[in-house]
């Protein structure tokens, strides 16, 4: 439904090409957009502001990787503050000491806590080998309580509940009592939430809290609540302290701008994303994805890492030398080949890249079938030819499909493909020339 905001640059990045810094007119064009496509992700306003400015002052006067149109770089950059904003990492829930690890959910009504106390429960189990109690607390619809309980079931989980007569802060206490008894390690308390932020509900949460001192009270929040995110989340965490945050129903039609409010506001880590109703629909909250979704630029920077990764280290480096000079052989190709599939399906690729690539790609896209002939055409060229593709006419051609078993149109196609290839590499090998590739030399 959005689109995409490398689209939206694209003509801003050809206008770049092939200049060596940024500068500050660029810059500005292209926040210009950056700020649009935030506030479309529902970022709040003022948070985009300020975000904005920041990476004006970081990305102006930048030197431009070798790899990266200016364009790209700005977004780059754009990407890792975005992401630097969201915590960096990912972030793990608190482990107490002295067990039981005490969690407490709170939020408004309908942000997804119920749900969501099942599905953290779940997770602790599944991935962390954990023994978690459920804690019925909200005591104002008996359907809460039922709800709580229809999902302990389902997980087969202790649930601890006292009906809507006794309090929350009770309630609580009551839990965290059994937990010990029952050898269960971390105790989830659901608590109650309203429709808007009041005061009633933030006593009741405040008494909870200092009845039971949570480990971690987590916020949850709904990710379609769009601008008014700061405002709630600013709520919560000044009356209770909230030490982490959970954003619910990210599968829905939103980028998911509230996360960047949220923790902007907080300066707490979000810690999972709600991704569905069923219980295992939960995902350990990561802030790289989560900037590529607000800015909607398909993951072109995951792909320029992915083939950094991908292709081997001291090869690529040898490959871009012979790139630049323009002497990369049939060889090369052949292996380069190998490697782009090893990337994945060329499909996935190619939805990766947003924008002018596309069209690079397309004529590269090799049909695993294909990948037999091309390498049977490779084996029938003489060294010479493999190591000088500029000698190729036409009777070297027609004798290399013969000895291989294809057509002329094979050959040249191939001829076309290695070409492509030689541009598409050129894009994405170039990579290893920022000198952020870790660990070398110690
Ligand atoms: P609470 O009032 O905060 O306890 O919210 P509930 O846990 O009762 O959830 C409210 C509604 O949101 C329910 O219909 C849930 O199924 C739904 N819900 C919760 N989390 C998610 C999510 O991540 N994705 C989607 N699509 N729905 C969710
Ligand atoms: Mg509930």
């Amino acid at each position: 439904a959005f689109e995409g905001l490398a689209e939206r640059l694209q003509s801003t990045f050809d206008k770049m090409k092939g200049r060596g810094k940024v500068s500050e007119a660029d810059v500005k064009e292209m926040m210009r957009e950056v700020r649009l496509a935030l506030l479309e992700a529902d970022v709040n306003f003022k948070v985009v502001k300020k975000f904005v400015n920041d990476v004006k002052e970081r990305a102006v006067g930048q030197e431009v990787m070798k790899s990266l149109t200016p364009g790209q770089q700005v977004i780059k950059v754009v990407n890792e503050e975005l992401t630097t904003l969201m915590g960096g990492e990912e972030s793990k829930i608190a482990a107490s000491r002295k067990p039981p690890t005490v969690v407490m959910l709170a939020g408004l009504q309908g942000a997804g806590k119920t749900t969501t106390v099942a599905k953290v429960a779940n997770h602790l189990r599944k991935h962390h080998n954990r023994k978690p109690l459920l804690a019925a607390a909200d005591i104002y619809r008996p359907a809460a309580i039922d709800q709580l309980e229809t999902l302990g079931k389902q997980l087969d989980m202790p649930v601890y509940s006292k009906g809507t007569e006794a309090s929350p802060v009770d309630i609580a206490k009551g839990a965290v009592e059994e937990a010990k008894e029952a050898n269960c390690d971390y105790v989830l308390i659901d608590t109650a939430g309203r429709l808007h932020v009041d005061e009633e509900l933030m006593d009741e949460l405040q008494q909870v809290r200092e009845a039971v001192q949570p480990e971690e009270i987590l916020l949850v929040i709904d990710s379609m609540t769009g601008q008014d995110a700061v405002n709630v989340a600013e709520s919560f965490h000044e009356q209770l302290g909230v030490t982490g945050a959970i954003l619910t129903k990210l599968d829905g039609d939103t980028r998911g701008g509230a996360a960047l409010s949220v923790r902007e506001v907080t300066g707490v880590p979000i810690k999972f994303a709600g991704t569905g109703e069923k219980i295992d629909e939960i995902d350990v909250f990561h802030p790289e994805r989560m900037a590529s979704r607000i800015l909607g630029m398909g993951d072109m920077l995951s792909l320029i890492e992915k083939a950094e990764t991908s292709v081997d280290d001291e090869r690529a480096k040898e490959l871009q030398k012979k790139m630049k000079s323009a002497d990369l052989t049939f060889d090369d190709f052949l292996e380069q080949l190998e490697q782009v599939r090893n990337m994945g399906p060329l499909d996935d690729l190619l939805q990766m890249m947003p924008g002018a690539n596309k069209k690079a790609m397309k004529n590269i896209q090799v049909d695993e079938s294909q990948i037999g002939r091309v390498e049977a055409i490779v084996r029938s060229m003489t060294t010479h030819e493999k190591e000088n593709p500029s000698v190729m006419n036409a009777s070297r051609k027609r004798r290399i499909a013969k000895g291989s078993g294809t057509t002329i149109q094979d050959v040249n196609r191939l001829l076309k493909q290695f070409e492509d290839m030689k541009k598409m590499m050129k894009q994405m090998t170039g990579g290893n020339q920022k000198g952020k590739k870790k660990g070398k030399g110690g």
